[in-house]
């Protein structure tokens, strides 16, 4: 089942039970200021995720985490869609299965954490926590794939992966993050081609349809591709200090793996082939996502998708009236399969309320007080642009509430569209993108010849690196944005996370 905004979350109280003791003043370093500090500020103060004792390695807060199961729900079902089915693998994979396609062991070596001793002994095959399981999958795939017909094989799994960092950046970079890895096999180049783009399809649809993200899906270069991999293609997102953010990847793996792992089936002529393969990912960086392409100075702002509250019901006195009344209306959005929660703690001004729940991102307010009650109506704010109040009939607030998340939710697409196009250029030559990388950021669009030397020489001048290959291409091509030799594609430069 898709679950979609009108299923009520499973995931947390009714009532938020977290009673903040910080100071009213404690305000997030403003965006314009610091961007990576209000990061930090709003991942840590919307109690999103903390950092933990463990070097490069990061604690998921309850409320995060209730974010991130919505995300996982939202893509789940769009897997189980398109015929995928979960399963589990482990999570230690021994070395030598790492060791058996040349390119990924050269890949990802650097990033491995080795379990060299277990149970008191020094084991003789050192294990490796999984950095992704390609490998540990295609010693199963070989023994499960005998014929045409176990064929396409099509399966996920939902699992924590490490790659070791040294830098923390909490749902960005750390050691061990949450992720998806989709890992198919095909009968034929073709279907495992068409398995890996409907995925990125999938990941797009996730961002722009959920996340009120709009992404560009294209191809990687050979030098951003997947390590084994003989395609790579992800979705690119812009955050709101104008860097670039790779929000999902798939993979097309050709046949690496499988003769690898010697995984081959019987075909239709009764002749061994191997068979062709695809993987793809998404993990908790979509958090960092979400919170970097919405969020103000005020704190988060929520896709209503996603919120884990749609909704905060505040009672502006505490008469039993008025809290009565706005009980009433937390269970009439309820009954209209509305995610709200009813703020009725107790001694915080409903000024405090009001902040705290605009650092928590919830997308709507209701504030009912003795007034409104006396006039039979009820205010709706918006998170997304504050000052903006609506008053409504009681009777009439599920409805108006229904409508206004459907509002919020395509606002918060639209803004970020228009964001990122106001942001996009496209430069003449190489001194004007230069400049525009120093000065400003965003994306450029431009011409490239194909050539790794011109791909490492703008890295190397400006840090942007080419992002992706955008499957939508013009019909007339322009000269390399770097050499000036005829450009074979159109490209998009940015800085990146
Ligand atoms: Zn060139």
């Amino acid at each position: 089942m898709l679950p979609s905004a009108d299923v009520p979350s499973p995931t947390l109280p009714v009532a938020s039970r977290s009673y903040p003791d910080r100071p009213m003043s404690q305000k997030v370093t403003p965006r314009s200021e610091d961007y990576n500090r209000w990061y930090t500020d709003v991942v840590q103060r919307a109690e999103l995720a903390d950092y933990s004792p463990v070097r490069g390695s990061m604690v998921i807060r309850p409320y995060g985490y209730a974010l991130w199961e919505h995300i996982q729900q939202a893509l789940d079902g769009m897997f189980k869609e398109t015929g995928h089915q979960n399963a589990y693998f482990p999570l230690l994979i021994p070395y030598s299965f790492i060791e058996k396609e040349a390119e990924h062991v050269e890949g990802f070596a650097p990033e491995l954490a080795i379990v060299t001793h277990g149970g008191g002994k020094e084991l003789e095959d050192p294990l490796v926590v999984r950095p992704t399981s390609e490998t540990i999958i295609n010693a199963m795939f070989a023994k499960w794939i005998k014929s045409y017909r176990d064929l396409p094989l099509l399966i996920n799994q939902w699992a924590n992966v490490v790659r070791w960092e040294m830098r923390t950046r909490l749902f960005l970079r750390t050691t061990e993050f949450l992720w998806q890895e989709g890992h198919t096999a095909h009968e034929t180049e073709e279907e495992a081609r068409d398995e890996s783009r409907l995925m990125l399809e999938v990941y797009a649809r996730f961002a722009e349809e959920w996340a009120a993200t709009p992404v560009i899906l294209g191809q990687k270069t050979e030098a951003e591709k997947f390590a084994g991999a003989v395609e790579s293609y992800s979705i690119e997102a812009m955050m709101g200090d104008l860097k670039a953010l790779q929000a999902g990847t798939s993979h097309y793996l050709g046949q690496n793996f499988a003769k690898a792992f010697d995984t081959r089936f019987l075909d239709r002529n009764n002749e061994l082939q191997y068979p062709h393969q695809t993987s793809w990912g998404a993990s908790t960086r979509l958090v960092g996502m979400t919170v970097m392409v919405h969020g103000d100075d005020q704190g988060l702002i929520l896709p209503p998708r996603l919120a884990p509250h749609q909704v905060v019901i505040v009672p502006i006195r505490d008469d039993d009236e008025v809290v009565e009344t706005a009980w009433g209306i937390t269970g009439a959005l309820h009954d209209a399969g509305i995610r709200a929660t009813m703020d009725d703690r107790e001694g915080l001004t409903p000024g405090f309320k009001f902040n705290d729940w605009e650092m928590k991102g919830v997308p709507v307010r209701v504030e009912i007080g003795p007034r409104d009650l006396a006039a039979g109506t009820a205010v709706l704010a918006r998170r997304d642009t504050p000052g903006a109040k609506a008053h409504v009939p009681i009777q009439g607030v599920a409805a108006a509430v229904t409508d206004l998340l459907d509002d919020v939710q395509q606002a918060l697409f639209d803004r970020a569209t228009v964001f990122r196009n106001e942001h996009t250029s496209y430069p003449a030559d190489f001194a004007e993108m230069e400049e525009g990388v120093r000065e400003e950021g965003g994306f450029f669009h431009a011409f490239w010849c194909g050539s790794p030397v011109c791909e490492t020489q703008v890295q190397h001048r400006t840090q942007a690196t080419i992002r992706n290959i955008p499957f939508d291409q013009p019909d007339e091509r322009g000269p390399c944005i770097f050499c000036e030799a005829p450009g074979e594609h159109l490209v998009v430069f940015a800085k990146a996370y």
